[in-house]
């Protein structure tokens, strides 16, 4: 795989200050692919200065002139499709075709939604004797994690050059080579130098090099609960802003009046799609004690289908990780009606696809984010029941209702403590507002909620 041994900063690829290099690892077959450099605080400090240098220019270029770029950016993206769903795939481990159907086409998707937003947004509106102006916050320390490599960075550098702020981005070490692809995007899109940069690096080294930095003003997170807890912290410190998108544990509640066949299918699929590693995914499903034994046997044929199809997990850490969960659950009482333990492969960090039974609310594998194809399967006993072990996390990113009539899977998605709901299967909306409630995260990311977060106000009165 092609790979930069330089950041690009100030609108040129410039090599790295220090020696120390990342190794990148196909997943699928455990063979290096590449080698990226990884940065060090000067590196850092170099990408904020830039950033801040190239802060008052964007800010001032009119929103119809950052919409021109952003289209330019999603050409190039759309260009260069096939190349970033290979890359994905050889770093991440996704099969090509989800990769293509998902990983290259959903952030083409977004850069053309804030395309459109940036030409169309009220950056300025009155409200009584005031006019209220719409202005960037700054300059912004995005740190993406690698479970949708593309798609975490477009959610953020879109909205955030839309906006008219400038971006330093760390990317996750185990992905790397499409945030490079990205950064050639941007440069093909005639993005003026400096607006856009990026370092590669650890997590521990650059990551936090970028949240401490005094020149970022807003620190836009998305990975783990853990590390969220921490970047807030050390942002606090400075009065600096944090969006953050964290962990999830979300419920698919099908209801007894639902397509029990479809809503179970579907909920495999979810859950085993991108390999389990989606922060939104519904792992755990609620079944009525009467549907219950009928929803097991549908959920294991339909998780054996995915034996074959599915990718790798995205490296030996995180497949020891899964399996410890899988472990654990056994050890807790709960029981395995597919998948275990046993790698499916002899080669690779491959997990089978795994369904529990007789999970129950309070078990470590309700309660914590897994992260690999894992799903759990609880009995709840009315709809009260179902609501009380819904909410019965401290997350609360997404989830599903199926019923058999729409209004009802409504009601019940009212009382649910979480960010987004699907309504009996509902499709992905790029536009919509995506985030958590309670642990799961801080702001928005999407749509014009997801372009406010990289907004400050500032009142003029008449
Ligand atoms: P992670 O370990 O928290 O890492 C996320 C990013 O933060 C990576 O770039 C990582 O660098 C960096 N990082 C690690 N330690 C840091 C530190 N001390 N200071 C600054 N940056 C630091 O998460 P992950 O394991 O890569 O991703 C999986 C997690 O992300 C899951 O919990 C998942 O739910 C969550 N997620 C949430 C959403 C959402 O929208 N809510 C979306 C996707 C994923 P390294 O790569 O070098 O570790
Ligand atoms: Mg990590």
């Amino acid at each position: 795989m092609k790979a930069h041994d330089g950041f690009y900063i100030d609108g040129a690829w410039r090599p790295a200050v220090g020696r120390d290099t990342i190794d990148v690892v196909n997943p699928a077959d455990e063979q290096v692919i590449g080698r990226v450099p990884a940065g060090t605080a000067l590196d850092v400090d170099t990408a904020v200065r830039a950033a801040r240098a190239a802060l008052t220019g964007w800010a001032a270029t009119p929103p119809a002139e950052r919409a021109a770029r952003l289209t330019a950016l999603r050409d190039a993206l759309a260009a260069r499709k096939d190349e970033i769903a290979e890359t994905v795939t050889a770093e991440l481990g996704s099969p090509l075709a989800f990769s293509q159907a998902v990983h290259a086409s959903v952030p083409i998707a977004v850069a053309a939604s804030y395309a459109e937003l940036a030409a169309t947004h009220a950056f300025e509106e009155k409200v009584g004797n005031s006019t209220v102006l719409h202005e960037p916050i700054g300059v912004v320390g995005a740190i993406t994690p690698w479970n949708y490599p593309l798609h975490q960075i477009v959610a953020k550098v879109a909205p955030a050059l839309a906006a008219g702020c400038t971006v330093v981005l760390k990317p996750a070490e185990d992905t790397p080579l499409t945030a490079q692809l990205f950064a050639e995007a941007v440069h093909e899109a005639g993005v003026p130098a400096g607006v856009f940069n990026l370092v590669t690096g650890l997590g521990p080294v650059a990551g936090q090099a970028l949240v401490e930095h005094p020149g970022v003003d807003l620190v836009s997170f998305t990975g783990s609960t853990a590390v969220g807890r921490q970047i807030a912290a050390t942002a606090a410190a400075a009065i600096k802003k944090v969006a953050l998108e964290l962990g999830g544990k979300s419920a698919n509640v099908i209801l007894p009046s639902a397509d029990l066949a479809k809503a179970v299918n579907v909920g495999v699929a979810n859950v085993m799609s991108n390999s389990g590693q989606t922060c939104s995914a519904w792992t755990r499903m609620l079944v009525h004690r009467d549907q219950y034994d009928e929803a097991l046997e549908l959920a294991a044929a339909a998780a054996a289908k995915y034996g074959e199809r599915i990718g790798p997990v995205v490296s030996a850490r995180q497949r020891e990780r899964v399996r410890g969960y899988i472990d654990k659950g056994v050890a807790e009482g709960a029981r395995l009606v597919a998948g275990g333990t046993e790698s499916p492969r002899e080669q690779g960090y491959f997990v089978s696809p795994t369904v529990f039974a007789d999970v129950t609310p309070e078990m470590t594998i309700a309660q914590e984010e897994i992260f690999g194809p894992v799903l759990s399967i609880l009995r709840y006993e009315d709809e009260d029941d179902a609501l009380r072990i819904a909410n019965g996390t401290v997350y609360g990113l997404a989830g599903a209702v199926w019923a058999g009539d729409e209004s009802e899977a409504v009601a019940f998605a009212r009382r649910m403590e979480t960010g987004q709901v699907d309504i009996n299967g509902g499709r992905f909306n790029p536009l919509a507002p995506f985030g958590g409630y309670k642990q799961s995260g801080v702001g928005r990311e999407l749509g014009t909620h997801g372009l406010a977060e990289y907004l400050q106000t500032k009142s003029l009165q008449f």
